[in-house]
Formats: C-alpha cells, structure tokens, sequence
C-alpha cells in the first residue's frame, strides 16, 4: 500500500497547480493516467484571461460581469468575484516562474480580444499558451521533487463514514493493482469531452473524476451545460482557437456573407461560444453552409505575417489535417463539443460534500462558468482554484492528528473489491465489444444531445443509453494482459462514460429552458422563475436522483443577454 498525506489525481495545469500549493503543508504525491505533460492542458491554444489592463482599461469588476453574464447568470457570483479578483496575481506567477507570454512593444503581457469579453482581456503566448502553461507549472513540481505516479489510472475512491480514506489505482506500464491511502484528494482530472463523436478533446477525457466522485457519493453538478466550440477543423474536429477570431478572423457562410451580423450585431464574431455555435450551426441547417457541411473561417485579410507570427499553430493544423494554407485560404469550420461546464460539485473552497475531498480545473463545478464558459477562462480557473484547492487540502491534512487515519482495513477490503471488479472484466463471455458500445454511445450524443435539444430526442437518447448500459452486461473477456492493457482501461471506461451520458441527457432533460449552452427547442425561453437552480445529480441505490441548488448572486442581477 502507498502513502501520502495528499493525493492529486490529474496531471494537467489544475493538478500541477494544486500539487505545488499542497506541498507546502503536507507530503503531496501526484497520481496521473498519462505523463502531465501530455495532459490535455497542452493543447489549450488561445490564452488565459486576466484583467491587467495592457491593451486598454480593465478590472476585476468588468471581467466579472463579462463572466456571470456570459454564464447567462448561472454561475455562482462569489466565486467568480474570486477568480477574477485573483486572476492577475496568478498570471504574474506563471511570469515570473518562467512562462513566455506574447509581449506587447512596450514588453508588457500581451492581450488579446476573445468571446464575450468587453476588453481583451486574454494573455497568450502565441497560440500554443497551453503548451507553455504546462511546462511551466511542471518545472515547480520538479524543482520540489513533488512524487509523480505517472501512468497510473485511479478507478475509486475510499471513503468511509463520509471521511476520505484514500483512492484505488493501477500501473498501466505493469498491470500492478494497487491501494493508495491518503488523508486528502484532490480530483484534477479534466473534462469529458470524450462522450461526444465530435470533439475538440482528446480521447483521454472521459470525464473519470467525475464518475469516480458520483461513485462515491458526491453530486455532479449542471452536467446538462455542455459547451460547442464555433470553430473546430472539418472534418477532424481539431480546435482552431477563438483567438483567430480575436484577431480578426470573419466567418462567412456559402454564400461568402459575413452572417454573424445577423446574429449579433454588434459583437459579430466576438460574441460568445453559445451565440456563434448555434448561428453556424443554423447557417449549415437553413442550406447557407459550405457544402452543407461547415462555414468558412477566413483570416487571409490579417497577412502573412500576422498569422505566421499569432497563429502558427493554427496554421500548421490546418495545413497538416485540412491541406489548407490559411494564408492564401479560408479554413472550413464547424461546431463541436469543446467543454464540461458542469462536474462535480464543490465550492468555492474547493471542498465536496466528503470530508477531505477537493476538486478543481475542468472535472469540478465551483461554479464560476455557469450555463457558458468564456473563453480564456477555464485555463484561469485552473490556476486560480488550483491553488485554492491544493492549499486547503495540505491545511486540512496537517490538521488530522496522526491516527485519526487508521483505516487500514478499509482500504484493503476497499482495494480487494475493485480488483475483483477489473478482473471480473476479463472472465466475459459475452460477444459485446466494449470499443463499438462507445462509439454508439458517442455517436448518439451528437444525433440527440447536441446544439438543439427536444423531448423527444432526449428521452430517446436515455432509452438507447439503458440498452447500451444492458449490453454492457454481455462484453467479451477482456484482455488479461499485464503490460498497457488499454482494452482493460477502455472497458473501464466505457463504463464511465455511460454513466455520465446517463447524468447529461437526465438533466438536460428535467432542464426545461434555453439557458446559455442549454437549448432546448421545446423550451425557447430562460425561465428564472423556475431554473435559477444549479442542477445537481445524485448516484443512489434507486437510480439516479435529481435535486436543486440556489445560484449565489452577489451584485449583478440577471438580465437579458444581448449582443
Ligand atoms: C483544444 C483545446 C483548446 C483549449 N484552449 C483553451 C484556451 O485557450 N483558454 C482556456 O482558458 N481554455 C482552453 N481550453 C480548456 C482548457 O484547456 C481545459 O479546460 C483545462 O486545461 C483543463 O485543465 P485540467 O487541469 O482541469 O485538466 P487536464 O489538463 O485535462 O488534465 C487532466 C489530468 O487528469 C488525469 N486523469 C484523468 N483521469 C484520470 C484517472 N482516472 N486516473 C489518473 N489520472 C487521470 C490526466 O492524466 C491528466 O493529467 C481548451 C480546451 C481544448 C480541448
């Protein structure tokens, strides 16, 4: 058995961060499913908000207010007071421990324009501010030897008596099973973009965090606000940042028409991900896409120089995955799933519902990105929340007296059970194979859970889900190899992931309103009245249990959402 005082399970910017903050109260071990320099992190493009004011006026106030209207005023006002009141302490740390923010002339952080924000308001560096992030947070893991478990991927909690005992886990390079004890845990563990067919994310975000705490107990919080990004690649889905857009970039449908005029007047393409999402989308259904299949993002107008300087990245992905130079061609883009507004339910301490259980990044809902996330503002939370989670997990930790701990037995027993769950997967002798169950699955998630939802489809959507979950009970064995045994993890997954696909189509489902990503077809209208609720979704004996939470309002009472 090993042990730490502090476990974080998630290698990406939110796990590194808080490992970091941990550390300086409590021995700190970081478990990650892959080495956190290929966390997902990485592939962040566009850059990270905070209010400094280096390309016009700015404060923490405006970008509050930009965040909980662009939530379509479901995020929680308290945390979000924090995220943007600390926003520009922690992009100075990243600066000063190393990071190479894009400079303005006078050597100041450069900002750029993005989606909803009344300033630009976005640090970069170039479009790769992700990559840079990471490498950044990681070198402060190393340089305080903070213990990795690279490779290992955690299947469940340990909780007793509403205590946190410490956490199941596998070595994925030798199949070796182990139990981890640990006085806290912090879940790190991204988003689940995964569930849909079509995403920007990568196929390690399945969303595991979060079923391992709704497992456990804790309630998965807005699941139903899932986010589509205007602007992914056609056809592979590859993210071509908003900040192309912040640059200037137009998006023009087949009949070379600049439409987001229509839409949104007076933001245009500037206006948030919800906005621009829905009107592509609309272009493509109403017969104006190209080919009927995207729209066209067109930055040829910013010059060469302009785009080999501020979208490289972009550029070379479109070259490599499209066979298009944006410099001298329009790139051909479409919605797709991009993030996990909801996840599991903390607040804005970071702390669940278990004693000495903390989230934080992508895998939680503190809430501070409500019904729509601003862009630029999930790789903030990260850091910011990050923080605040590791910090009061290493307190909460040193604070147990020694023996308050002993539990043992509890996690033996607790470790006994999950091993004979995994290996119960390789004595199947059904005929299901769990790789084309998920496809299914994914595939469904964007025919009926998508831009535009109904009754209908939603409840089509759960019926197909309860016969997925059926077939589930027939699957081949699976394999019994020790050595990254990646169909062991993927029927592991499958079954997570089904899981929460049940949580998203429950909810969006019992939501009866159009709120930011939320559209419900059936339910044109945000309907405060009944829905200023945070949705909060319970795993019980029964089935799943649906429940209500009040939103915090602070100061900025809700409005109408104009553009
Ligand atoms: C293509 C793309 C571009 C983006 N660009 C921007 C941007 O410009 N600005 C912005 O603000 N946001 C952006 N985002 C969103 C932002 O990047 C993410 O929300 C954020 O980086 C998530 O960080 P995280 O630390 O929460 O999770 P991740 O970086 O995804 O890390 C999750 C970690 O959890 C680990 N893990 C997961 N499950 C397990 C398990 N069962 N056992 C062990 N380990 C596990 C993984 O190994 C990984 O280390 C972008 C997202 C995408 C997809």
């Amino acid at each position: 058995m090993y042990s730490h005082d502090v476990i974080i399970v998630g290698g990406g910017l939110a796990g590194l961060r808080a490992a970091t903050e941990s550390s300086k109260y409590a021995d700190t071990a970081i478990i990650s499913r892959v080495h956190p320099l290929r966390s997902h992190s990485g592939a962040a493009q566009g850059g990270i908000n905070a209010p400094l004011g280096n390309a016009g006026e700015d404060d923490w106030e405006k970008h509050a207010y930009d965040t909980i209207k662009g939530s379509d005023f479901l995020a929680d006002q308290d945390a979000v007071e924090i995220m943007t009141k600390e926003a520009p302490e922690r992009i100075i740390e990243m600066e000063h421990w190393g990071c190479p923010f894009s400079r303005t002339k006078e050597g100041k952080i450069a900002q750029r324009p993005f989606g909803g924000a009344g300033y630009p308001r976005t640090c970069y560096a170039a479009d790769k501010t992700g990559h840079y992030l990471l490498v950044t947070a990681y070198e402060q893991v190393v340089k305080r030897k903070i213990k990795v478990y690279s490779e290992w991927f955690v299947t469940s909690l340990i909780v007793d008596n509403n205590s946190l005992k410490g956490l199941t886990a596998f070595d994925i390079r030798t199949g070796d099973f182990e139990p981890f004890k640990a006085k806290a845990v912090v879940l790190a563990t991204g988003g689940a973009g995964w569930l849909y067919g079509k995403s920007t994310n990568s196929m390690i975000n399945t969303g595991s965090g979060m079923v391992i705490a709704y497992r456990a107990g804790v309630a998965l919080k807005d699941m139903e606000f899932v986010q589509f990004h205007p602007t992914a690649l056609y056809p592979s889905c590859i993210l071509i940042t908003e900040g192309a857009r912040g640059e200037g970039g137009y998006l023009l449908n087949s009949k070379g028409e600049r439409f987001m005029q229509r839409y949104a007047p007076k933001a245009k393409e500037l206006a948030p991900r919800d906005v621009v999402s829905r009107s592509i989308q609309k272009e493509i259904d109403e017969g104006r896409g190209v080919r009927n299949l995207y729209v066209h993002l067109d930055v040829r107008h910013l010059g060469r120089e302009k785009i080999l300087k501020g979208l490289p990245g972009i550029r070379d992905i479109a070259m490599d995955f499209a066979a298009i130079d944006p410099i001298k061609e329009p790139i051909p883009v479409q919605p797709a799933q991009h993030y996990t507004m909801g996840g599991v339910d903390c607040n804005s301490k970071c702390e669940t519902r278990i004693k000495g259980l903390y989230a934080a990044g992508e895998c939680a809902c503190i809430s501070v990105h409500g019904a729509n996330r601003l862009g630029g503002n999930s790789l903030l939370e990260t850091l910011v929340f990050g923080k605040i989670a590791g910090e009061n997990a290493g307190m909460f930790s040193s604070s147990l007296e020694d023996g308050t701990q002993n539990a043992e037995g509890i996690i033996q027993a607790a470790s006994e059970s999950e091993k004979k769950r995994n290996s119960g997967l390789m004595e199947g002798n059904g005929d299901e194979d769990p790789s084309i169950i998920r496809e299914e699955m994914r595939a469904l998630m964007v025919d009926k859970v998508f831009l535009f939802r109904t009754k209908t489809d939603l409840e089509e959507a759960k019926t197909k889900l309860t016969g997925l979950k059926q077939r589930l009970k027939h699957l081949r064995a699976i394999s019994d190899c020790k050595i990254y045994n990646l169909d062991l993890i993927r029927a592991i997954e499958v079954e997570e992931m089904l899981d929460l696909s049940e949580v998203i189509v429950t909810s969006a489902l019992n939501r009866e309103e159009s709120r930011g990503s939320h559209v419900r077809l059936d339910f044109p209208n945000r309907d405060d009245l009944k829905f200023l609720k945070h949705t909060l979704a319970y795993k019980t004996p029964d089935g799943l249990r649906i429940e209500y939470s009040d939103v915090k309002i602070t100061k900025y009472p809700p409005e109408e959402r104009k553009y």
